[in-house]
């Protein structure tokens, strides 16, 4: 059963008659119904842009995106209103994302009168009362200001708000990296806790690894408006294929023994180029430690290198590589 699906969606941004910022160029994955998929990359690899575009903030340059098998272009006015519904996005930074002049009762009741459920005010009440004890808060926290709370509980609220609406499908845009490390592990737990209660499925972007180990049943991993690698998450820390998912694992800061053991540490060397002017063929090639004749030639395709495991990397292409692919594929 499929929530989602994207179809080689772009999202491109003119900045002038001649520049275009190519932030999500061209991506394509799906996500199953009470999946947690993880998308992780760099500052300005797209991956907000994406979660952006997926929740309708903007409208993609091209591509599909299929939410429960319905091209989210193509909505009836009900069907729209009921995608508004059915997916809801928990930001980053839960400071900017509420309004400090609403109580928490009038943050958490403002999408249910927008959306008129719940239309009588004591039921509406009530049901920001329950929603503040989903989320680990109480009715005395109800008639209080954003100003009030802490960074986690603030998150807490920001999460409650985006539950109003009974979504089954919801965004996370770094849900904990602007938080206290010592509140981040209560916050993951309540996403988790969630997600059973509530049957959700989830999209997590993360910009490292480190967070979306806990949360990820599958991992996509991005660079420069591409998907390089997508995989279960197990599999993604036990053998990566892409160079940069090597490399981002080896940037991990705690170490694993899971992953450390074998595995010489790649380092990055160089920025991230300009998304207005990205290289030729590989978009990874000006940093990889591997790049050869044919990555700045060649876009390497997307390929299901074993079940499940898909890689952007020429080192993993029959057709490029002849009979010297790196490891597991060669025979
Ligand atoms: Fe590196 Fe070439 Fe693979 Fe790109 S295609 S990741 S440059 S080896
Ligand atoms: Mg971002």
């Amino acid at each position: 059963d499929t929530m989602l699906e994207l179809a080689g969606v772009k999202k491109h941004f003119k900045i002038s008659q001649k520049d275009v910022v190519k932030a999500v160029d061209g991506i394509s994955f799906h996500i199953a119904k009470g999946e947690s998929v993880g998308l992780v990359g760099e500052s300005g690899c797209g991956k907000s842009t994406l979660g952006r575009t997926i929740i309708g903030l903007y409208q993609q340059t091209d591509g599909q995106i299929l939410f429960k098998g319905k091209d989210t272009r193509s909505l009836n006015n009900k069907e729209r209103a009921s995608f508004h519904k059915d997916m809801q996005m928990i930001f980053q930074d839960p400071y900017a994302s509420l309004n400090p002049r609403s109580t928490v009762m009038e943050i958490i009741s403002e999408p249910m009168e927008v959306h008129n459920l719940y239309p009588n005010k004591k039921e509406r009440m009530n049901r920001v009362i329950e929603l503040l004890e989903n989320v680990g808060l109480s009715r005395d926290h109800a008639n209080r200001y954003p100003h009030e709370f802490s960074g986690g509980q603030r998150q807490r609220i920001g999460i409650a708000r985006a539950l109003a609406l009974n979504p089954d499908f919801i965004i996370a845009d770094e849900p904990i990296s602007a938080l206290d490390v010592s509140v981040q592990a209560q916050v993951v737990n309540l996403l988790k806790k969630l997600q059973m209660e509530k049957g959700l499925t989830y999209l997590f972007i993360a910009h490292d690894l480190a967070m979306v180990k806990h949360l990820a049943n599958r991992i996509g991993v991005m660079y420069l408006g591409h998907l390089v690698e997508m995989t279960e998450s197990r599999e993604l820390y036990a053998d990566p294929l892409h160079p940069y998912t090597e490399a981002l694992l080896g940037a991990i800061p705690i170490p694993d023994p899971d992953v450390e053991d074998a595995r010489e540490r790649t380092l990055l060397e160089g920025e991230i180029p300009s998304p207005t002017n990205p290289p030729s063929g590989c978009v990874f090639r000006t940093r990889c430690p591997y790049a050869m004749e044919a990555c700045s030639m060649k876009k390497p395709e997307w390929q299901e290198v074993h079940k499940g495991h898909f890689v952007a990397c020429h080192l993993y292409n029959k057709e490029v590589m002849g009979g010297d692919v790196r490891k597991h594929i060669a025979a």
